[in-house]
């Protein structure tokens, strides 16, 4: 996939998310995005399996349902998550999903966690 450089939102969007990843010990580096990208590709959240999702990682590539303005950082923080996985333990990651299903899934569990424990104060 040819991708243009990232857009002002793109970046904000990963260094929130890395920001708020950082503050988390789930894995002993921190995550590297400089090959993180995040694409809206609204046609392919049509598509069966992935109706019920607005947001999916697969390693460095954050596919998104809506365009970047309309993505919130709590999504991005989500996936961004999953991409952190993904660089430690990515053949544990994929296998996960066979054997533990989604909902349920200890990786699913991670990172919704994630965006919980790091979400600003009200
Ligand atoms: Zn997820």
């Amino acid at each position: 996939m040819l991708l243009g450089p990232r857009s002002d939102r793109e970046r904000a969007l990963l260094r929130g998310a890395k920001a708020r990843l950082d503050r988390l010990d789930f894995y002993p580096a921190p995550i590297d995005i400089r090959h993180t990208r995040i694409v809206s590709v609204p046609w392919l959240f049509r598509l069966p399996w992935f109706r019920r999702f607005v947001g999916y990682d697969i390693g460095p590539l954050i596919l998104v349902k809506r365009p970047l303005d309309e993505v919130s950082e709590d999504l991005v923080t989500h996936e961004l998550t999953h991409a952190w996985q993904h660089q430690h333990r990515w053949i544990r990651l994929w296998t996960s999903y066979l054997w533990q299903g989604y909902a349920a899934n200890e990786h699913e569990v991670q990172a919704r966690a994630a965006v919980e424990l790091t979400r600003a104060p009200r």
